[in-house]
Parts: structure tokens; C-alpha cells; sequence
């Protein structure tokens, strides 16, 4: 026998004799039994989900957000970095909550019914827990809302504090970047890959960088900021062109020659076989090109041609750094698509590097789903 839990409140209706229960009438809360009919979990239901129930703790919503936002205590003693993922969403225990706080400006997605129906709750413990916290903001424009049956407009609104600037400015270790948390990707920045810039930039020293899907300029500023000698920034969105360009206006003077690429750049990578242009380094960050496990064969053969053309367009001794945000690809296939691409190239491959997302994004153990990000820095031997 399914339960269902009414609102505090909604229960008159049914009292009295009404002979129908409206959906906004039901809490999304509900108890998880065995076969036997015993209770062993809670969860949120989300009625147009395929994931139709997700597990949460027996805890109020309020101290899940100050736990989470305690665990990333060492982030708020470092200055170097003022952009950090509060609340992993399952990882942290909060099913289809991000929030991530951009110098004191939160940006969240509630991507689950219960994430979605506990908002104001959430807005209030964010701006009390979250320090420094200014404001607290939603994002709806993303794809696993209307999944689950959520409202995708507004794209952007305040639920509490001040409107954010139109671009926030923000330090990721000694290098600025601005975000627009109304119509940039995500919630604003790919905070995911902080780890992954900073090694990257590490071995770009005097090298020439191609950085292809660079969106704000991230992996591009941090070679640059690393001394490499030039750096080709591609992205075929010209806003986010727009953008890398105002961000490194914010560095420091350094004689990295820039070069800024409106392409599509499977197309690009293909001009510069035909032209002969060679690289030292090249970085390869696409899009999720696998979104479910039924498009990864499909996406499989996209990661191999991307990265079977950066190969050949490596120098002798070159270096690669290829990464995939594919959840349904796991790390093992993905270095299978990197070796198919390498003996396609005839080359050998040493792995220097790999990098996945940073503590602020926590993967818990009993959920390898949480772990969509990988990425492998390719040295060629020969
Ligand atoms: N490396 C970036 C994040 C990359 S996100 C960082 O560190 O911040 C992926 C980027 O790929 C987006 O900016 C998107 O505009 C771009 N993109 C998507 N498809 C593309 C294509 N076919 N060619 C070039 N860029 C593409």
C-alpha cells in the first residue's frame, strides 16, 4: 500500500469529505519499505521522474545545509579561491541540490521535485549558514527540471539578499575570472575543473597552448598565468569568446601571445590538419557528449575524433590533457577511446596526470554515478 502525505494544512479538505486530493496538496516526502512492508529509508518523490523516489536522511533540511557547508571549512580559510560547490546534491545528502557560492553570491539549481518544494527552506539556511553569504539565487534554465516535470522560467531570480552584480568577479588560485550567474553556463562556472586548471597550467611553461571548448578562458588564463608562450582560445559561443576576453583584461600584464577562436572545433582541429599548425600542448574540455548510456557508443565515436586530431596535431614531446563530463562514460572506457585514438595516430602515449573534480565536489563511495568527471594528461613519447 503506497502512503501519501498531505501538506500541514491540506488535510481539511479531506476531512470534510472532499473526494479529491490535489497534487499541490501532497508533500513530496515519503517512506521507503521493504517488500515485508517495513520501513528502511526516507525519500522525495518526484511524480514525472524516471528516478521516482531519492533517498534523504531523517534530518531537517536546515542542518544538511550546515553540514555541508562546514565540510568546506578549508575552503573558506583559503584566500586564494572565493568560488567554491556548497551542496554536491546527492553527495551531500540533498538529491538535486547544487549550490555553489560565487564571492558570497549563491547560485542554485533544485533539479528533484523535493529539492524544488523545500526552496524557501534551503534559500534561509544558505544565507545563514554559507559565510559571507549575500545572496541567494535560483537558476531554472536546466535541462533535468523539465525532467522532472519543473518550470525552466525564469532562467534567473533572486530568492534572497541583494541582485548580484551582472558579472561576478571571482579568484581561482591567483587567477580572476568574471561570471555571470544570469546566462552563463551551469550555474555560472565550471568549478568543477579548479584541480584540473591549476595542473594544467603547471606544465604549459613556455609551451603553445591550444585550448579547445574554452568557454570563459579558464584552462587558456592558467597557462598563461603559467608563462606559456601563446595560447589559441576556441569556443564556438561567441558570448563565452566575449567573456574569456574581458577575463584576461583582469590579469596581469604577460607576454603570452592570445589568440581568441569563434569555431566549431571538430571543424577546427580538421583546418588546422589541412594548414599543418602544430601545438606543444592542447586541451580538449567538450561538452557532456553522453547523456544517458544509450548515446555513448555514439559518443564514444565523437571523443575518439576529437582526440585522434589533437593527437596529430601534437608536437614531438607534446602534451595532452583530454577530459570527459560524461556520467555515463566511467574512466575505464574513456582511456580505451583515448588508446583506440592513439594507435589510430600511431603515437605513444605516457599518462602524466589524472585529474577529477575538486573536494568541493565530493562523490559519495555508494554512488560511482557522482563521479561524471575525468580527465588525463597524455605525454607523447615519440
Ligand atoms: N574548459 C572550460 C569549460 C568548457 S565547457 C572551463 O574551464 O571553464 C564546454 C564549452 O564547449 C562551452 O563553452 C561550449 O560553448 C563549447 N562548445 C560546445 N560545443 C562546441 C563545439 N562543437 N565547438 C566548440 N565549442 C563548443
Amino acid at each position: 500500500m503506497n502512503k501519501i502525505l498531505l501538506r500541514k494544512g491540506r488535510e481539511r479538505s479531506v476531512l470534510k469529505g472532499h473526494p479529491w486530493v490535489f497534487s499541490g496538496a501532497i508533500a513530496s516526502g515519503v517512506e521507503v519499505c521493504d517488500s515485508k512492508g517495513e520501513k528502511i529509508a526516507l525519500g522525495w518523490y518526484s511524480p514525472a521522474s524516471q528516478i521516482r523516489v531519492r533517498i534523504v536522511p531523517d534530518a531537517p533540511i536546515a542542518d544538511l545545509i550546515a553540514e555541508a557547508v562546514g565540510r568546506r571549512a578549508a575552503f573558506y580559510a583559503d584566500d586564494a579561491v572565493t568560488a567554491i560547490r556548497l551542496v554536491n546534491a546527492e553527495n551531500d545528502l540533498i538529491p538535486g541540490l547544487i549550490a555553489d557560492c560565487y564571492a558570497g553570491h549563491v547560485v542554485c539549481q533544485f533539479t528533484s521535485a523535493g529539492a524544488d518544494a523545500r526552496k524557501e527552506e534551503i534559500a534561509d539556511a544558505l544565507m545563514k549558514f554559507a559565510p559571507f553569504c549575500q545572496s541567494v539565487s535560483e537558476r531554472c534554465d536546466v535541462d533535468s527540471r523539465a525532467k522532472e516535470g519543473l518550470a525552466t522560467e525564469p532562467a534567473f531570480r533572486v530568492l534572497r539578499g541583494a541582485e548580484p552584480p551582472e558579472l561576478v568577479e571571482i579568484a581561482e588560485n591567483g587567477v580572476k575570472f568574471l561570471v555571470d550567474v544570469r546566462r552563463g553556463h551551469k550555474t555560472g562556472f565550471y568549478l568543477d575543473q579548479r584541480d584540473a586548471r591549476a595542473a594544467v597550467g603547471r606544465l604549459a611553461n613556455g609551451a603553445d597552448v591550444l585550448n579547445c571548448f574554452c568557454y570563459s578562458g579558464g584552462f587558456g588564463l592558467f597557462a598563461r598565468a603559467c608563462g606559456a608562450e601563446s595560447v589559441t582560445q576556441v569556443d564556438i559561443s561567441g558570448d563565452a569568446l566575449a567573456l574569456a576576453k574581458k577575463n584576461e583584461a583582469l590579469q596581469h600584464y604577460c607576454g603570452t601571445k592570445m589568440e581568441y577562436v569563434e569555431a566549431d572545433v571538430f571543424q577546427f582541429l580538421r583546418k588546422c590538419r589541412d594548414a599543418g599548425r602544430k601545438f606543444d600542448f592542447i586541451v580538449l574540455d567538450p561538452p557532456k557528449f553522453a547523456a544517458t548510456k544509450g548515446q555513448l557508443m555514439k559518443a564514444a565515436r565523437g571523443y575518439k575524433d576529437i582526440n585522434l586530431l589533437a593527437m596529430k596535431l601534437l608536437k614531438p614531446y607534446g602534451t595532452l590533457a583530454s577530459f570527459s563530463c560524461s556520467g555515463a562514460m566511467d574512466a575505464a572506457f574513456f582511456d580505451t577511446v583515448l588508446a583506440e585514438a592513439a594507435e589510430d595516430a600511431h603515437r605513444k602515449f605516457q599518462v602524466v596526470a589524472r585529474t577529477r573534480a575538486g573536494a568541493d565536489h565530493p562523490v559519495l563511495l555508494s554512488f560511482p554515478e557522482g563521479a561524471y568527471l575525468k580527465g588525463v594528461v597524455l605525454r607523447s613519447i615519440s
